[in-house]
């Protein structure tokens, strides 16, 4: 009744671009390069849906090619992601996610993506986690090269009507 999918995204630092995580915008801080807003924290949670019914990545349902996607608001992938699990009777439980960056402080802004990331789910705040970690100095996030993020999102299979 229960399916559980991972989802892992980084994206490079690109000065002049908007920072989007988790669908908030976050100023004072260089946005990511990405064909889309490059909402990694977005990506990470779209790729943890298909993940969970086995609906491939990310990358094969909205290639960087088509430009269609291009500057996409993220949340159309989530929304995708979310109708191909519905296709197959399962709908979200719950949601973690872990992003690691050393700048900027992602502290306070988690409780906005927290809300967002509920309302794109369709689950209640307590169902979802956001979680902020930096990499201590050490390898691309240390370097402040760019961030990554992880999520599992667990599926629960809805009862017939
Ligand atoms: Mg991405």
């Amino acid at each position: 009744m229960f399916r559980i999918g991972f989802g892992y995204d980084s994206h490079r630092f690109a000065p002049g671009r908007v920072l989007i995580l988790g669908g908030v915008r976050i100023d004072g801080s260089p946005g990511l390069a990405g064909h889309s807003d490059a909402d990694a924290v977005l990506h990470a949670i779209t790729d943890a849906i298909l993940g969970a019914v086995g609906e491939g990545d990310i990358g094969e349902e909205f290639p960087d090619t088509d430009d269609r996607w291009a500057g996409a608001d993220s949340s159309l992938f989530v929304a995708e992601a979310l109708r191909l699990a519905a296709i197959k009777g399962y709908a979200p439980a719950n949601c973690d996610v872990t992003v690691i960056a050393d700048s900027p402080k992602l502290q306070p802004h988690k409780p906005k993506m927290r809300q967002r990331i509920s309302e794109l789910l369709g689950l209640p705040i307590d169902a979802v986690s956001v979680k902020a970690k930096t990499n201590e100095g050490m390898g691309f996030v240390g370097r402040g090269e760019g961030l990554a993020v992880m999520a599992a999102v667990m599926l629960h299979k809805l009862t017939q009507v």
